[in-house]
């Protein structure tokens, strides 16, 4: 997929269904940047819903925030990839440093959930990114490259083609700290040049990178307009319509 500007809002465990549809239509009846796609990443009750306001709609799709590794069967409580895809979703994420930490999903298990995904006709937003242990040890990029190469490194060229990636540093995550562009540009910078060395130049030419880690209206120019830098992955920030929209206005 060529490479793209991006503006993804993860809501998490936020929103009920009426506060949630009426964040929809406002950023369904804003004046939103016609070169940015958007994408709204409801809690999975909304995606049916979310889809159907959205039908018709330029540049505004919805995701869902997880899937389960297998297609269907005795997993209580668990969402598979076909019902989110039968129920409107164009994309969903995974790996995201909530899912990782809390529910413990490894790299083997994100990349069987990348497959899952996949396999149904949903484009994945991979996370990774490191803790605050690993960036004061200073070995923040062995420790990313090695998220990769467990993970979606392990894909056909044709399926890494298919899929979005989001640097996110788990220590600017819901924390206020963002990354400075330099911390931001040089990650992104070097998993551009690791997709290369796996794969090829146009691969990672085309690849979107997002950033996510507090990415908010006021820091969201500096970080958009970093070379490596396609976007953002925004998690506090994407629940109120106007900070969102504002983001996205950013490029
Ligand atoms: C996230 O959870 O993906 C995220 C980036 O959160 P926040 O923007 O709130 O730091």
């Amino acid at each position: 997929m060529p490479r793209k500007k991006i503006v993804a809002g993860n809501w998490k465990m936020n929103k009920t269904y009426e506060e949630g549809l009426a964040l929809v239509s406002a950023l369904k009846n804003a004046s939103r940047p016609e070169s940015v796609w958007m994408i709204v990443t409801p809690p999975a009750l909304l995606t049916r819903e979310v889809s159907s306001m959205l039908k018709e709609q330029n540049q505004l799709s919805v995701a869902a925030q997880n899937c389960h590794q297998e297609t269907s069967g005795a997993y209580t409580g668990e969402i598979s990839a076909p019902m989110l895809r039968a129920a409107g979703a164009e994309l969903v994420i995974i790996g995201h440093s909530e899912r990782r930490q809390y529910f413990g999903e490894d790299n083997a298990l994100l990349l069987s959930k990348v497959r899952q995904a996949l396999a149904h006709d949903l484009q994945p937003i991979f996370c990774m990114g490191e803790p605050l242990e690993i960036r004061e040890a200073g070995t923040h990029l062995e420790y990313v490259k090695n998220q990769l190469e467990k993970s979606v490194f392990q894909l056909a060229e044709s399926d890494f083609k298919k899929i979005i990636l989001a640097y996110e540093p788990i220590w600017a995550i819901g924390t206020g700290k963002t990354a400075q562009p330099e911390q931001a540009q040089e990650m992104h910078q070097a998993i551009r040049s690791w997709i290369v060395e796996k794969y090829n130049t146009e691969t990672a030419n085309d690849t979107s990178i997002l950033y996510g880690g507090s990415c908010k209206p006021a820091n969201a120019k500096d970080l958009f307009s970093l070379p490596d830098v396609d976007g953002g992955l925004i998690g506090g920030a994407s629940l109120k319509a106007d900070d969102f929209l504002a983001i996205a206005h950013s490029f």
